[in-house]
């Protein structure tokens, strides 16, 4: 009872920090997470300390999308040329220590060609369980948040910072995420997205490489490569507090509309 008590209100404190971008949660979270994972001491120690996230290579500019690690010794998957291959080469990573502690390696799923890209945090029991991306509860919220801006889900993508579920639902680490965050890049490059919809605030700062709050960035459009992103709230965060579906349904709006002047301008419509 206890424990549940004490994991509602780390949850409650998270989705606070997440809308008001604050740090005086941050230790207890930190503390809290330690208790999950259940990670030596020594790990603990280097996780704390590292508190910037660093994904190298990655934010390099390239007129039709993205540079991954082009001046680096490339590894075998940064060779794949679809996305089929790259799931291949990279279902059994073990790169962090998420891989150790996964039912099934959730690669992303949608339309390869899509024009809009949606990016989670990372996969909860249900998508674990699944091998799939935003499914359960929070994945139907999802759904029903695309349709009511015309998309469906088979013509996006939807994809995670991080490819392995983390241990008691936590958010992942940013060793965590720097480590998988090549993997999500390829991903991009090889769909070649006009606009990417961050869900959450771990999903925006992974993948825009930004320390800022969720209530600064809902709003902005940010540039990755040739792609346009938004940020709005995780709909698992949603369905704790209903009453943050009316920012996301603002959100969602300017998302659909910033879609579609870029699809104008490229003269698809
Ligand atoms: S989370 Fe990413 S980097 Fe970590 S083991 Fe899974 S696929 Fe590899």
């Amino acid at each position: 009872m206890g424990n549940i008590i004490l994991s509602q209100l780390e949850q409650s404190l998270i989705d606070q920090k997440n809308i008001f971008g604050d740090e005086l949660y941050e230790n207890m979270i930190i503390q809290r997470k330690t208790e999950i994972q259940s990670i030596s001491k020594k790990e603990e120690k280097n996780l704390i300390k590292d508190n910037t996230l660093k994904v190298p290579n990655s934010f390099g500019e390239k007129k039709s999308g993205l540079n991954i690690g082009n001046d680096i010794p490339k590894e075998e998957w940064q060779l794949s040329d679809t996305l089929e291959i790259l799931n291949d080469k990279i279902c059994n990573c073990q790169k962090c220590q998420l891989g150790k502690y996964r039912n099934k390696f959730v690669f992303g799923s949608g339309n390869p060609e899509a024009d809009v890209l949606v990016i989670g945090e990372g996969p909860g029991a249900d998508e674990d369980a699944q091998g799939l991306p935003f499914v359960g509860r929070a994945g139907k919220l999802l759904t029903d948040i695309l349709l009511a801006i015309q998309f469906t889900r088979e013509e996006v993508y939807i994809a995670n910072v991080v490819k392995c579920r983390p241990p008691g639902n936590r958010a992942p680490l940013n060793v965590e995420m720097a480590e998988c965050m090549p993997y999500l890049l390829k991903q991009i490059d090889l769909i070649k997205p006009k606009v990417i919809l961050c869900l959450g605030l771990t999903s925006a700062h992974g993948l825009l490489n930004k320390k800022d709050s969720l209530t600064n960035m809902r709003g902005k459009i940010f540039e990755l490569g040739s792609a346009k992103v938004m940020v709005t709230y995780h709909p698992a965060a949603l369905l704790r507090n209903p009453n943050w579906k009316r920012g996301c349904w603002e959100d969602v709006q300017q998302f659909r509309k910033l879609y579609d002047e870029i699809i104008k301008v490229n003269g698809k419509v």
